[in-house]
């Protein structure tokens, strides 16, 4: 410890000591989970598996929990940890999820803290000041942390009662995620002698055996939740001018959080610029970047309503965000893991959330090559092709898509109602003619080229190609003449979804036959594809609204309100209430603070805090009160300068190029000007150079206008 312990002065950052901690950590017997879900968290009621998880790691068992994304996994060790005595120590490797959540209990009057690099000393010397005093309830630290000796006598000394384990899928060497100091926490669990709960979203057969023998001595008591995310509406179209696509899926939720992931760093670039065009907030964000460009897009993402990030597979891992509201793919993901993960970042409050995956010929080669070119030994590689396949079965799916989601997962489930297969059910044909067609067209010409001859030679469309092979006196030319080239292109795209052709890295993308394709060849099996699903989407699909149309004016007063209390405070808009919580304050309306305290996720500290504000809001008594400077100026000229300057303010908030650090002028100054004469001097006077740098010119000729 190199920072000062002790400062009367220091912010108590990460420590809260609101009536209800103390309540929590002094009153004995400690309250029970349910109590503290309602009373903490402002829940009437467990998400589906979590009160089993709860009480097993409350009665001090060691847990393995498996819980989906936005299962609500970090409840399931912040009850226990508050019904117990002691010190919870949370290890994850995600700093900012660790961050985000300190913030989210403060708000809600716990005590937590971390112990991250990302801490300044001011912060790291509060957390320590409550482990001393024996106030803090929850401790959040990196994995690194584990690999000095003073952590463990430090919480030894801090009476800690209970290891709480995320991402716990980090611990198996043979992962993507492998962090080896996690290898230490079997140690860390011996030598405090507590019970140790693991929680991960994903975990295969294997790899839940390997944490259970790394993390635990005998046998952990294993939860397996679901893997279905109900309010996420899954969507795939095959690539038809791409960008426009994706554009207008953006354009139908426009002001929504969301993300579109790319294939390439350059992609990203151009997409987010296309973006901005057309109207969005939008930003780039891939690991070639530098950190703290990085780390200001992450900021502004957690704590903005409404920002697209166009990222690479780089963005998400930490982000726990919990009003995204759609995610996009405009390139293929790498396999059907990486795709659940990726659309499971999208509503995570449990409202309505969409995505829209693209695929196209072109992914699939990218794809299968690069699995190809890799250095993983050939069983490895086999198994990759596996998951791809599963992933390509996915987007040429004929049925519901979360039923072929779920099965890949161990799940059965009936048709969801919620994908674009179960709206619009695709229509099929018997495609086993044209198949055959295409497969001795390849095995014609001895497997040595790519789509686009092949479709040139099953047509008949003669090319210096075709003569020069001498492709134009095979048997096969022209034999498929009658079907148009476009055609052509889908069914050897889902051909290639099917697994009857692969790619060959080393012919230059050549299609070769694959095994289950002999049949076919042969006449003893049938093929059955869907028909051509190429064609233009409309311009704006239609969008699933949050709320009913009578309650949405209010929500977006609601979220009018959250807005401006999160950035008076600098924190996300969640932080504040969720978008879930919203929606139900915008559909019961209620009219008393009890009322208010029966809405999910208003607890005791926020109804405190934020009751009376948001019930304003509901009820009209003060709407939208304006600013006693704007007041004053009511019914004048000034008062329509005024809204002009708080308008242009706006949108110069982060200054002309939308990258800057946000700066607005108070409400007094601009009063003030609304007031002065359209002179530069004079504006700069009042709102001092450096606002004037950004805003004066603007101001000026807004009163220039008057
Ligand atoms: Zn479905």
């Amino acid at each position: 410890m190199k920072a000062s312990r002790t400062n009367e002065s220091q912010e108590k950052l990460a420590v809260d000591s609101c009536p209800v901690t103390q309540a929590v950590g002094s009153v004995h017997p400690m309250p029970a989970p349910a109590e503290l879900l309602s009373t903490i968290f402002g829940f009437d009621a467990f998400r589906p598996g979590q009160a089993e998880i709860v009480e097993a790691v409350t009665a001090g068992h060691d847990v393995l929990a498996i819980m989906p994304t936005g299962g609500g996994k970090s409840l399931c060790y912040q009850l226990p940890a508050l019904s117990r005595d002691g010190l919870t120590v949370v290890i994850s490797p995600l700093i900012a999820l660790m961050r985000d959540q300190v913030r989210a209990l403060t708000a809600a009057g716990v005590s937590a803290g971390a112990l991250t690099s990302g801490n300044t000393e001011e912060e790291t010397s509060a957390v320590w000041q409550a482990i001393e005093a024996g106030e803090l309830k929850l401790l959040y630290i990196a994995p690194e942390r584990l690999a000095s000796g003073g952590t463990e006598r430090m919480l030894k000394r801090a009476n800690c009662s209970l290891i709480a384990v995320d991402e716990a899928h980090c611990v198996s060497q043979w992962g993507h995620d492998f962090r080896p100091d996690y290898l230490r926490i079997g140690g860390l669990r011996r030598a405090l002698d507590v019970p140790l709960a693991a929680f991960t979203a994903t975990a295969d057969a294997e790899t839940r055996e390997e944490i259970a023998r790394r993390l635990f001595d005998g046998e952990p008591e294993v939860f397996l939740h679901g893997f279905d995310r109900p309010n996420i509406t899954l969507r795939f179209q095959p690539k038809d001018q791409p960008r426009r696509q994706i554009l207008s899926f953006a354009a139908a939720r426009k002001g929504q959080s969301g993300i579109v992931y790319c294939g390439t760093r350059a992609k990203t670039e151009g997409l987010a610029k296309a973006l901005r065009d057309d109207g969005h907030a939008a930003c780039h964000y891939h690991a070639g970047m530098e950190a703290d460009e990085r780390r200001n897009v992450e900021t502004r993402f957690q704590q903005e309503d409404g920002l697209i990030v166009v990222a690479t597979v780089a963005f998400g891992m930490g982000i726990d965000k919990p009003d995204i509201r759609w995610v996009a793919h405009a390139d293929l993901p790498k396999s059907i893991e990486a795709y659940y993960q990726e659309i499971g970042r999208a509503g995570r409050d449990g409202a309505p959330a969409d995505t829209l995956t693209l695929f196209g010929a072109d992914d699939i080669r990218f794809r299968r090559q690069q699995i190809d070119e890799g250095l993983a030994p050939p069983e490895m590689k086999s198994a990759d092709h596996g998951r791809l396949n599963a992933l390509l079965g996915l987007a040429e799916a004929q049925r519901c898509r979360r039923m072929a989601l779920l099965r890949y997962f161990g799940e059965t489930a009936d048709p969801c109602g919620n994908c674009d297969l179960c709206e619009a059910p695709p229509e099929l044909f018997d495609a086993t003619t044209e198949v055959r067609k295409a497969l001795s067209a390849m095995l014609r010409t001895e497997e040595r080229f790519g789509i686009g001859h092949l479709i040139d030679v099953l047509r008949g469309t003669g090319t210096d190609k075709t003569r020069r092979f001498g492709h134009e006196d095979l048997p096969t030319w022209g034999v498929g003449a009658e079907t148009p080239k476009h055609q052509w292109q889908a069914i050897f795209r889902q051909m290639m979804g099917l697994d009857l052709v692969r790619p060959d890295a080393e012919r230059h993308g050549a299609l070769r036959m694959t095994d289950p394709a002999r049949p076919i060849l042969r006449g003893e099996e049938s093929v059955t594809l869907r028909r051509d699903t190429i064609r233009r989407a409309e311009r704006r699909p239609a969008v699933k609204q949050l709320v009913g149309e009578e309650d949405a004016p209010l929500l977006s007063a609601l979220k009018a309100r959250r807005r401006a209390l999160a950035e008076a405070q600098g924190v996300p808009a969640y932080v504040v209430f969720t978008d879930r919580t919203l929606i139900e304050m915008a559909e019961t309306r209620p009219e008393t603070l009890d009322a208010m305290a029966r809405v999910g996720g208003v607890g005791a500290t926020k109804l405190q805090r934020y009751g009376a504000t948001f019930l304003s809001v509901i009820t009209g008594d003060a709407p939208e009160a304006p600013h006693p400077a704007r007041r004053k100026l009511a019914g004048r000229t000034e008062g329509a300068i005024y809204d002009r300057l708080l308008s242009v303010q706006n949108d110069l908030a982060r200054g002309e190029t939308g990258h800057d650090k946000p700066m607005s002028c108070s409400s007094a100054q601009l009063a003030k000007v609304a007031r002065a004469p359209a002179d530069p001097d004079a504006v700069a006077r009042i709102i001092g150079d450096r606002h004037a740098a950004r805003f004066g010119a603007a101001f000026v000729d807004v009163l220039r206008e008057n």
